[in-house]
């Protein structure tokens, strides 16, 4: 097997994301390969339904805002480079394949809940990744 030469670690910015990124950091050190840090931030206009017209753009600036925060946080503790550090609005799983696809990536890695029953039905972002990213998908365990 060749070894792969560019990860996208994906992270949800909770306080699990150090188990992905532990993973990701050692499986990415061991190939020698460059590893991408990506965030994707849904839009407000997702959740609210907008039956009273209202201007969200300053909410979304704030939540863009404090993900670049956090996320440059993780990135330098990591030691991801800072062009390898992304933030993007949009829904989680369209923004991975894209990103994947655009950067020329080889592993995916994301994090999975290991979902049974009627909470599996409802699909979970691993799932999403994994449907329709062309390159390799890790699914980290989390616990
Ligand atoms: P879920 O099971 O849907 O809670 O998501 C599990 C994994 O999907 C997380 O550990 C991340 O790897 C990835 N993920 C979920 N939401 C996002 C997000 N907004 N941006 C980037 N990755 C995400």
């Amino acid at each position: 097997m060749s070894a792969y030469k560019k990860m996208l670690v994906a992270i949800d910015l909770t306080e699990e994301a150090p188990q992905v990124l532990n993973k990701a950091k050692a499986i990415s050190s061991a190939h020698g390969a460059e590893l991408m840090l990506v965030h994707v931030v849904e839009p407000v206009g997702y959740a609210y339904g907008g039956d009273i017209p209202m201007d969200l753009t300053e909410l979304q600036d704030q939540l863009d805002k404090a993900a670049k925060e956090q996320l440059g946080k993780y990135g330098d503790e990591y030691g991801v480079a800072k062009q390898n550090q992304v933030v993007t609005v949009g829904r989680p799983e369209s923004e991975i394949h894209r990103l994947a696809k655009e950067q020329d990536v080889d592993l995916v890695i994301v994090g999975s809940h290991g979902r049974k029953g009627f909470q599996l039905l409802l699909g979970s972002t691993a799932n999403g990744v994994l449907h329709g990213t062309e390159c390799d998908v890790l699914a980290v365990r989390i616990h």
